[in-house]
């Protein structure tokens, strides 16, 4: 049996059960493909961010980073929690809003925020903008003027420490298009530049070094910059950094390859190393602010599919496809990225094959899983791919003009359809046809 999985996830029917509810059951009530919560799962990880916080007795903010998963259940959620949220587009900032998550509460992030979104940031009273580059403090400084308004930011850094990741998920390295380079003194000057802007109220410094980071080296040399950057700044320009913001990308298992810390013992460490930092600088300690994404949904996320064809290539693989794939899931096509899956109506059954888990895309490289143990399987079976929960349904396409799959919240045996599944009226809805509008 999978490790992921205890004997008290599967119930008397012999089916595993997710949140309380039968597995089989939630994808014979909603359809497959399906993306499933358990609303416990995030609740829980985001109080042990809080929890470490609270220990180390320090203010703090932890902001979920939207973009790993969103919809309006999902920030109605956050918001019960008391988080803030990093929000990239105008279109998490709307939805954000829609779901009536408090404004105040937002850090706008992203590299090319265009004049329209800074705009909507300003009328909506966003908390905070993380100002990336030139070009943006402009377009922001245009947008005040105009508004008569004003607006805390902060300053994104590229800190030059590279986290041992995956390269495309490397942001922290000097070769990043994100943020103001320090080595260079584009850092400097970008405070420069904000400090002369009255209506700018820099609050901090941030950096994200990168995702899906297993090493806590890499933390404490960022936080360990971040503050003698602040300590430099007070003492050359008498700025004072309210807050250290450390960004995310607390690494967590997907397969019994990884081995992560818990994602709060990278926190407890962060903190520990900023207050230790501030304490040697003579600064007093700021509050520290986090923003994880993948470790506060991927483990609590789950991908329901129903098993479908299968081809046996002699003496090479088997593969066995599945009514989903890269239109809802496209880390395996797009980085690599491993998985595990369990069958749900049979989750305990002897394993006797390692098989391909096929996608229905017309992509050779659109396989889920490669080589995952399997009992015998047949057609209707229910297969449940685990950890699917932080940029899956995010970075869902309409591939192949494949509606989006539904999303279900489950919590103490309760399931909620929070999100309906595409149909294909949705998918034309935008369409003139040959004759226009
Ligand atoms: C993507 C991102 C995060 C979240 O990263 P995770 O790996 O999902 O924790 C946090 N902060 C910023 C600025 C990001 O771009």
């Amino acid at each position: 049996m999978n490790e992921q999985i205890s004997q008290s996830d599967i119930n008397q029917a012999g089916h595993l059960t997710i949140g309380g509810c039968d597995a089989v059951e939630l994808a014979n009530e909603f359809g497959t493909p399906l993306v499933v919560y358990d609303v416990n799962k995030i609740k829980s990880q985001i109080e042990h961010f809080q929890e470490v916080f609270k220990n180390n007795d320090v203010d703090y903010a932890v902001c979920y980073a939207s973009k790993a998963f969103a919809n309006t259940a999902m920030y109605q959620l956050v918001d019960s929690m008391n988080c803030h949220i990093d929000v990239v587009s105008a279109g998490e900032m709307s939805m954000a809003l829609h779901a009536g998550f408090p404004a105040s509460k937002m850090t706008f992030h992203g590299n090319n925020k265009s004049l329209a979104e800074l705009q909507m940031a300003v009328d909506n009273g966003i908390g905070v903008i993380a100002l990336d580059n030139f070009h943006e403090i402009d377009l922001l400084e245009q947008v005040l003027a105009k508004s008569n308004a004003e607006i805390e930011v902060m300053l994104r850094i590229t800190p030059g420490i590279s986290a041992h990741t995956h390269e495309y998920i490397q942001t922290g390295q000097v070769d990043s298009k994100f943020g103001f380079d320090l080595e260079s003194g584009e850092a400097e000057r970008a405070l420069q530049t904000v400090l002369k802007h009255s209506r700018m109220h820099l609050i901090g410094i941030h950096a994200h070094i990168g995702s899906q980071i297993f090493e806590l080296n890499g933390f404490e040399m960022a936080a360990n910059k971040l503050v003698e950057l602040a300590a430099d700044w007070k003492q050359r320009f008498n700025y004072q950094a309210k807050v250290i913001d450390v960004g995310g990308g607390f690494g967590i298992r997907y397969t019994d390859e990884d081995k992560p810390l818990k994602p709060e013992q990278f926190v407890d460490t962060i903190i520990k190393t900023i207050k230790q930092a501030s304490q040697d600088h003579g600064l007093d300690t700021p509050a520290v602010w986090i923003e994880p994404g993948r470790s506060i949904v991927g483990p609590a996320g789950y991908n329901l599919y129903t098993i479908g064809s299968r081809k046996d290539v002699e003496g090479i693989r088997s593969y066995v496809s599945v009514d989903g794939g890269m239109g809802d899931n496209i880390r395996p096509a797009l980085y690599d990225a491993k998985y595990e899956a369990v069958v749900a109506n049979r989750p305990a059954d002897e394993i006797v094959e390692h098989v391909h888990i096929a996608g229905k895309y017309c992509e050779s490289g659109d396989i889920l899983i490669q080589d995952q143990p399997l009992p015998k399987t047949q057609p209707g079976d229910v297969l449940v791919m685990l950890d699917t929960g932080a940029y899956g349904y995010a970075m869902a396409s309409n591939y192949n003009l494949n509606p989006k799959p539904a999303i279900v919240f489950v919590d103490n045996g309760k399931a909620t359809l929070v999100t309906r599944r595409e149909t294909p009226a949705d998918l034309e809805r935008l369409d003139y046809g040959l004759d226009g509008k």
